[in-house]
C-alpha cells in the first residue's frame, strides 16, 4: 500500500486554527514547505525547557517531562518563580547571566543543576528571545564532577590545521576530519548545494565499515526550503536521537501573548516528522548540522550521522560550532584558491594546445591531440569548426545537428558582441528546441566564435544534470521504503520529484570557465592572424627569389645563346663550303649543328624552369615515344660513347603534356640511368603501367591510383631506402662530386618539379645492387593508348 500521503495545496492546514505541535499535527509532503519549524510545539525528551517572563522569571511555559527532568510537574511549576524549578542558587545564576552577557538569540552555558528529577545533573543554558527568557537543561552525560573531555585545546588544533592553501575540496576534507576527530561520530560530511540548490556530499570522513557517500548527489527537495532558512539562522542542529520521543510544551502558546515559542536557537527543538523519518529511511539514529555559509546564503552543511543514539554535550556542541565558523570564514578565500587552480590548470592546458598548434601550423591540434580541448574544460565533449568541417572529441551532438547550432548561433547578438563574443546557457533547449533530441550529450553550451567571415567557432558541451551525476536517491538502487508515518519522504520519492526539475539541464557554467574560453579564443586568433603575417612574408621571400632565379635565368641563358648562335653559324659556313671537309669531318660538323640546336633549346628550357611554377604549361597531344627519342639524343650525345642499352618493351602512350617539359623528366631520369651503373654498360627500360592494368605498384602514393605510370628502371647500383626522400632534395649527391660522371644533384628536384607541375607524383622503388626504377604520373593528360 505505497500510497503517498498527498493533500491539495488549497485545502486549510491542519494547524491553523490554533499553535502548532509536531506532536499532534505532523507535516505531509504537500505541506512540508509550508511547516512552521519554528515554532513546533515540542521538543527533544531528553531535556526539558523553561520559559521565563524576563522582568521577574516567572515560569510561562513548560515542558511536559519536568518532573522527569527538574522533579516537579508542569503544573506544579506553571506561574512560579524559576527558583522552584532550579533552587536560590540556580535561579540569581540565571538573572546574572541574563544581565550580564550577550545571550540574545544565543544560547550560553549558565552553570550545572545537580541531580533533581531522575535524569541525573543537568547542564543548563539560556538564551532570550522575543522578550522572553529560554532555559533548557540536558543530561550532562557524565558524573556531578566528572572531567570534561578538553574541547577547547581539540578546537585550538583543529583550527591551526584547517588552514587554507590546497583549494576548496582539501579545505573541506580537512574540515571534515577535524570534525570527526572532536565528535567520534561514525559520518561526517560536508554536503554542498549547487547552483540549482541540488546537493552533493563534497568531502567525508567515516567510519572505515560503512559505504561511502563522497560524490553522491541529492535532489533539492531533500532539504525542504523551511530547512534551509532554519540553518541560516542557527549554527548548530543537534538532534541525538532522531527516533526519541517529543515532549509538548504546556501551555502550548505564551499565556502572556498568545504566541507560540520561537525555537529557532533551542538546542531542544523538536525535528519535523519528515526529517526524522528520512534520517531513519537512511539508517541514521542520531545527527549534529552546523552550516556553512558564504555572502549570508546557506553555501553547505557540515552533516554528522551516528548509528546509534548519542549524547551531544554542551561542550562538545560549542566546539563544533565553533569550527562550523571558521569554515565559512575560511571558505572564501578556500574557494578562491580553488578557482585560482581550475583557472591555472585551463591555462596550462590551453596554452599547451596553441603551442602545438603554431607547431603544427594547424588548428586540429586542439581535437586531436592529448591533452585536446576537452581534457581542460569541466565538459563532457568540445567541438572546432574549422576549414569548413567539424573535429570533435568527446560526446557532442551529431555533425547535421551541429551545424544546425551553428547557424542559430551566428545569428545571435551576444555571438556578435565585440567585448564579450560568448555563448553560454545551462539549458540550451530552452533557448533552443531543436537541442531536446541531443540534450543528454548537451544540455549546457559554451561557445566562442573564432572568425565570423568563416564562421570558425569552438562549443563545449556539458550533459544533462541527470547523466553526469551520481544519484544518491537513485530509484534504481533503493526499495521504496515506507516509514513509520507512510511512505513519505523516502529518498526515492524525492529523486522522482527531482528528475523533472532538472530535466534538460546541466551543471552551471564557472565564470572561470566562460573567461577562460573567452582567453583561449584571443590565443587563437592571435596565432591565425600572426599565421597569417607570416605566409605573407614568405610569400614576399619566394616572389623575390623567384624574381631574382628569373633575372638570373634570363641573362645566363640570353648570354650563352649569343655566343651558341655564333657556333651555329660558323658550322653552317663550314657546311656551305662542302668541298673543304671529307665526309668525316662533314658528320662532325652536322652533329655540332644539332648539338648547339638542342642546346639551345636546353637554355630554353633552364630560362622555362624559372618560371615553371608559376606559367602555365605549353600543353599539347604529344607521342612520348618521341619525347624518349629525344631525350635518348640528348643523353646519348652528353655520354659520347653508346656504352648503354635502351629497351622500351611496348610503345608508349600519347599523353597531353607539356613536350619540352616532359622530355626535360626523361632525359634526367635516363641519364641518371645510364650514370649510376656498376658496370661498363647500362640496361635501361622505359615503360608504363595502364590505369587497369593488373602490375605491383611499389611505394605508390595514393595520389596515383587510377593513372598512367611512366617509369624508367636501370640495372644500376641502386639506392638504400633511407635515401628514398633524400634524393629528390636540391644538391643532394649520394656520391662524390666526380664519381659516377658527376653532377650537382639537382636533376631529379627539377623532375619533381616538373611532374608536380602536371599534377602528378614521382617516386622510386630500388635495392642496393638491384638496381633502381623510378616511376611517376602525369595524371588528367592520358588521351590514347596504343593499340
Ligand atoms: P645528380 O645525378 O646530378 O647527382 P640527381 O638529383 O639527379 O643529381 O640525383 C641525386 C642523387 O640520387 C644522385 O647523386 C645519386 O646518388 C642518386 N641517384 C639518382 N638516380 C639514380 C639511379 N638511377 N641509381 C642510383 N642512384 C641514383
Amino acid at each position: 500500500m505505497n500510497t503517498l500521503t498527498t493533500q491539495s495545496s488549497d485545502a486549510p492546514l491542519p494547524w491553523a486554527s490554533g499553535p502548532y505541535s509536531i506532536k499532534r499535527h505532523g507535516v505531509s509532503i504537500t505541506n512540508c514547505d509550508s511547516e512552521p519549524v519554528q515554532t513546533p510545539g515540542c521538543i527533544q525528551a531528553h531535556g526539558a525547557m523553561l520559559v521565563l517572563r524576563l522582568s521577574d522569571l516567572t515560569i510561562l511555559q513548560v515542558s511536559e517531562n519536568s518532573e522527569e527532568l527538574l522533579g516537579e510537574t508542569p503544573e506544579a511549576l506553571a506561574g512560579q518563580n524559576v527558583a522552584k524549578a532550579v533552587g536560590a542558587k540556580g535561579a540569581a545564576r540565571l538573572r546574572e547571566v541574563i544581565d550580564g552577557e550577550p545571550i540574545e538569540r544565543n544560547s550560553l552555558y549558565a552553570f550545572t543543576l545537580p541531580a533533581r528529577g531522575t535524569a541525573g545533573a543537568l547542564d543548563v543554558c539560556v538564551h532570550t528571545v522575543d522578550g522572553v527568557a529560554v532555559v533548557e537543561g540536558e543530561a550532562t552525560g557524565r558524573g556531578e564532577e566528572g572531567a570534561a573531555v578538553d574541547y577547547f585545546r581539540g578546537v585550538k588544533a583543529a583550527v591551526r590545521r584547517m588552514q587554507v592553501g590546497h583549494g576548496l575540496r582539501e579545505f573541506c576534507q580537512r574540515v571534515v576530519g577535524e570534525v570527526r576527530a572532536l565528535t567520534g561520530l561514525d559520518r561526517v560530511m560536508i554536503y554542498r548545494f549547487h547552483a540549482d540548490q541540488h546537493g552533493e556530499v563534497f568531502a567525508e570522513a567515516k567510519r572505515d565499515d560503512l559505504a561511502p557517500w563522497l560524490g553522491l548527489h541529492y535532489p533539492e527537495s531533500d532539504i525542504p526550503r523551511p530547512a534551509r532558512e532554519v540553518f541560516k539562522q542557527s549554527w548548530i542542529r543537534p538532534l541525538p536521537n532522531a527516533a526519541g520521543r517529543l515532549v509538548e510544551m504546556v501551555p502550548l502558546a505564551n499565556p502572556d501573548t498568545g504566541r507560540p515559542l520561537n525555537m529557532m536557537h533551542c538546542a531542544l527543538r523538536g525535528a519535523s516528522v519528515m526529517y526524522s523519518e528520512y534520517l531513519a529511511n537512511m539508517g541514521v539514529a542520531a545527527s549534529l548540522t552546523m552550516p556553512i555559509l558564504r555572502d549570508g546564503e546557506l553555501w553547505g552543511l557540515i552533516a554528522c550521522h551516528h548509528d546509534t543514539p548519542t549524547h551531544f554535550p554542551y561542550q562538545m556542541r560549542a566546539a563544533c560550532e565553533f569550527l562550523a565558523q571558521v569554515a565559512t570564514l575560511q571558505l572564501k578565500s578556500a574557494e578562491q584558491s580553488e578557482q585560482l587552480m581550475y583557472r591555472l590548470r585551463l591555462e596550462g592546458v590551453h596554452q599547451q594546445l596553441v603551442a602545438k598548434a603554431a607547431q603544427d601550423a594547424d588548428l586540429m591540434a586542439l581535437t586531436d591531440r592529448q591533452p585536446s580541448l576537452f581534457d581542460a574544460m569541466d565538459a563532457g565533449g568540445a567541438a572546432l569548426y574549422h576549414l569548413d568541417r567539424w573535429w570533435c572529441a568527446g560526446n557532442t551532438p551529431e555533425p547535421a545537428q551541429l551545424d544546425a547550432l551553428a547557424e542559430w548561433l551566428n545569428k545571435r547578438p551576444d555571438f556578435a558582441s565585440a567585448t564579450r563574443p560568448v555563448f553560454v546557457t545551462d539549458s540550451l533547449p530552452r533557448d533552443y528546441p531543436a537541442a531536446a533530441d541531443f540534450a543528454k550529450v548537451a544540455s549546457g553550451v559554451l561557445a566562442v566564435p573564432l572568425s565570423r567571415a568563416r564562421h570558425d567557432m569552438i562549443v563545449w558541451f556539458r550533459p544533462e544534470t541527470i547523466q553526469s551525476v551520481n544519484w544518491g536517491g537513485n530509484p534504481n538502487d533503493k526499495p521504496l521504503v515506507a516509514g513509520p508515518h507512510g511512505p513519505r519522504l523516502t529518498p526515492r520519492r524525492s529523486f522522482e520529484i527531482f528528475t523533472e526539475s532538472v530535466r534538460q539541464r546541466s551543471l552551471p557554467w564557472l565564470n572561470v570557465e566562460v573567461d577562460s574560453a573567452l582567453r583561449l579564443r584571443l590565443l587563437v586568433m592571435e596565432l591565425v592572424v600572426s599565421r597569417a603575417e607570416r605566409l605573407g612574408a614568405l610569400n614576399a621571400d619566394l616572389t623575390r627569389s623567384n624574381d631574382e632565379l628569373d633575372a638570373f635565368a634570363y641573362v645566363a641563358s640570353h648570354d650563352l645563346k649569343e655566343p651558341l648562335r655564333g657556333i651555329h653559324r660558323y658550322a653552317h659556313q663550314l657546311l656551305e663550303s662542302a668541298q673543304a671537309l671529307d665526309e668525316d669531318n662533314r658528320k662532325r660538323v652536322e652533329g655540332l649543328m644539332r648539338l648547339t640546336v638542342r642546346m639551345d633549346s636546353l637554355l630554353d628550357s633552364l630560362l622555362h624552369f624559372s618560371r615553371v611554377g608559376r606559367t602555365t604549361l605549353e600543353l599539347d597531344e604529344v607521342d612520348l615515344n618521341e619525347v624518349v627519342q629525344e631525350a635518348l639524343e640528348m643523353v646519348g650525345a652528353r655520354r659520347n660513347d653508346g656504352t648503354f642499352t635502351v629497351n622500351v618493351p611496348r610503345p608508349l602512350p600519347s599523353m597531353r603534356c607539356d613536350r619540352v617539359r616532359v622530355r626535360e623528366i626523361f632525359s634526367n631520369l635516363l641519364s641518371n640511368a645510364s650514370k649510376y651503373s656498376a658496370l661498363e654498360s647500362a640496361n635501361i627500360e622505359v615503360g608504363y603501367l595502364a590505369q587497369e592494368e593488373n602490375a605491383p605498384r611499389p611505394n605508390a602514393p595514393a595520389e596515383s591510383a587510377g593513372h598512367t605510370i611512366l617509369f624508367v628502371r636501370d640495372s644500376g647500383i641502386g639506392i638504400e631506402p633511407r635515401h628514398f626522400e633524400q634524393i629528390f632534395r636540391m644538391f643532394k649527391r649520394l656520391h662524390g662530386r666526380d664519381e659516377y660522371g658527376g653532377g650537382v644533384g639537382a636533376g631529379l628536384t627539377i623532375v619533381q618539379k616538373l611532374v608536380q607541375r602536371h599534377g602528378g607524383r614521382v617516386w622510386v622503388d630500388s635495392a642496393v645492387g638491384a638496381g633502381s626504377t623510378f616511376y611517376f604520373t602525369l595524371p588528367g593528360q592520358e588521351t590514347s593508348a596504343p593499340a
